[in-house]
This record gives structure tokens, sequence and C-alpha cells, in this order.
């Protein structure tokens, strides 16, 4: 199966595609190298590098090769910077993903997967969140993500595409081998930040900030369902056989199932680095909902996703091996992780 990979050179984007390439299909990665890393690619995959906002590019690209399927993960996912700059983020996660799809539908491609977000359901209603659970995202991030699932939906009842959504709750973790992992130019996602404040002991600014400890939790701490970038990737996999299949268009939610505090997840960093997590507590993080835990029955029941890594340890110990063998992420790894 040929398949385009959009943002493949991102985090969860070169799991994918080192797995599509491990497990007998194509994939070709389309990345505009902004947040991506080349030495994240294995050389094996073609690179093409280029944004989606190229009309030329994306016309040359799918006459040039006839593809089966795309997904695409090439999207801006900061909810604070989407606060601060939201016509960049409709125009990078909304206007994009649709010359994306203008492009797909003149080349007659139909199969899209799509990375979504627990951010669509906003502040939740009820705990664990299924499909079923209203959407009202609280911020421009959560709403980018929204606007496409609707176009989706709108385009699969025109009978131009078929397609499926995963909406990834927090995304974490390593290769088992340390030599992929989490590099993000400006970090904010809380494993990586502890494992850094592990590394930098108590100097300046590698002390973590427990952001509010006075949630409706029972240790005053946010929950969150942490999965595996491998169990992600997984899924991907598993929805475009959907697809292949004959699958009728569909999202899925996409998490453990299971939440861990802040103050949880810091123990267990402890536990799995044999460390002390340099911590100080401070206020809440504007837009942060107390508890996030998704419901994955569905995808479990009508993909037969399953999570290799399903503890939270699992997790943090694969992600302890790259933060301690990578401290400045791919910088050092210039050709990248050799098979
Ligand atoms: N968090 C924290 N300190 C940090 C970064 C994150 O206390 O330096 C908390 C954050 O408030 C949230 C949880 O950790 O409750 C997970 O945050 P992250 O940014 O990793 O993912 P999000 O849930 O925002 O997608």
């Amino acid at each position: 199966m040929e398949i385009l990979v959009v943002g493949g050179a991102g985090y969860i984007g070169s799991f994918v595609s080192r797995m599509l390439l491990a497990e007998g299909y194509r994939p070709t990665v389309l990345d505009n190298l902004s947040l991506g890393h080349r030495a994240a690619l294995d050389p094996r995959i073609p690179l093409v590098t280029g944004d989606l906002a190229d009309g030329g590019l994306l016309q040359r690209l799918f006459s040039d090769r006839r593809f089966d399927a795309v997904m695409h993960f090439a999207a801006l996912a900061s909810v604070a910077e989407s606060v601060q700059a939201p016509l960049t983020y409709y125009r990078n996660n909304v206007a994009n993903t649709l010359n994306l799809l203008a492009a797909m539908k003149n080349a007659g491609v139909a199969r899209f997967i799509f990375s979504s977000s627990a951010a669509i359901f906003g502040t939740p209603e009820r705990i664990p969140i299924d499909e079923t659970h209203p959407a009202r995202p609280i911020n421009p991030y959560g709403r980018s993500k929204l606007m496409v699932e609707e176009i989706l939906r709108d385009a699969a009842a025109a009978g131009d595409l078929q397609s499926v959504a995963l909406r990834y709750f927090n995304a974490a973790g390593a290769s088992p081998d340390g030599r992929m992992g989490e590099d993000h130019r400006c970090e904010t996602h809380l494993i990586p930040l502890v494992l850094k404040a592990v590394l930098g002991g108590a100097k300046s600014g590698a002390r973590l900030k427990v952001f509010g400890t006075d949630y409706p939790t029972p240790d005053g701490t946010c929950v969150r369902d942490y999965i595996h970038v491998s169990d992600l990737a997984r899924a991907h996999l598993l929805a475009a056989d959907y697809l292949s299949a004959g699958g009728a268009s569909a999202a899925f939610n996409l998490g453990n199932g299971k939440g861990f505090s802040v103050m949880e997840v810091i123990r267990t960093a402890e536990k799995v680095t044999g460390r002390a997590v340099a911590f100080e507590t401070a206020d809440r993080r504007a837009g942060d909902p107390a508890v996030l835990v998704a419901a994955a029955d569905r995808i479990s029941r009508e993909l037969g996703w399953q999570p290799a890594y399903p503890t939270l340890e699992a997790i943090i110990e694969t992600a302890w091996k790259w933060h301690a063998s990578h401290p400045d992420g791919y910088a050092a790894s210039q050709t990248g992780p050799q098979d």
C-alpha cells in the first residue's frame, strides 16, 4: 500500500512512517521540516520537503505517484499558542488540510487518516470520554481539529472520501531502544519536562512547575490518559487496513483508558529513573480540564486495537531511555537512527 505521510518527520508521524516501512507498506513523507526532524526519518523513506500551502507541489506529488491513502500529522498543536495566534492555527490546521483534501480529490485518492485530538471535547461532562460525548472545544486548537472532522464528515456524505479520525489523548514515550523519541523545539509536555528536570537536577530552568494543586482530583493535580506513541502508530496502520477493506468513515478515541495525575507521573518517573524530580507548585495553566481519560472500547472492538504499553511505568521507561541518551534531542544525530 502506497501511503503519503504528511508531517511524517514529526514525533508521531516519524513513528508511523517507520512502522509502515517495517511492515511492508510503502510510505512517502511530505514535511516542511518546520517542526519535524530529518534525523527522525529512516533514510529509506522518500522525503518530499514542502508545505501544504503549496498547491503546485501537491499537484505534482499526486501526479508523480499513485497513493492508496494519506495520513495527516502536519499540524500546530499547542493550546496556549492557538489562543495567541488563532489565525495561524486555522490557516495551518484547517486551510492547509483543505488544500490537501482538494489535491487528493483531484487525484482520485479517497482514503484519509486524520490526527484529531481529545481537545475537541473541551471540558468533559463525564469520564471516561467515549465517542458519544459532546464535542465542544474550548480553544482554537481544539476547534481547528473539530472543524476538520466536520469537513471529513461532509466529504464522506458527498461520496468524496473515506476517513478515520483518531482523537489522541496524551501521546508519550519513545522507541524501546531509545533511538527515537519526543523532541519539540519548545517543550510543553509533562513527561519530557519531568525527565528533563531529572537530568537537569535543581539547576535553574530545569525545575518542573506543577500547574495547579487544587483540582477536584484525589491529589489535587490534573489527571491525564497517557498513551505510548507506538500504540498510537499501530492505530494508524489498523485504520489504513480498515479503510482499504471498505470500512465506513469513523472517528475513534485513542487512549489507554486509565488516568494518572501530575504527581503520579512525577512519582513514577522517580521510580523509573531512581532519581528525584526537582519541582515546585505553580498556578493552574489556563484551559486545562481537571481530568481527561478516554474510553477506547470502540477502536478495540472495531479495529482490534490493543495497547502494547498499557502502564505508565512502561511508557516512562522508554521515554527515559531516549531523554537520558539524547538530552539535546535529534540535534546530535544528524544521520538519524540506523536500523
Ligand atoms: N503540566 C504540568 N507542568 C508542566 C507541563 C504540564 O503540571 O510543565 C500538566 C498540565 O497542566 C496537564 C498535564 O501536565 O495537566 C499534561 O500536560 P501536557 O502539556 O503534557 O498535555 P495536555 O494534557 O495539555 O495535552
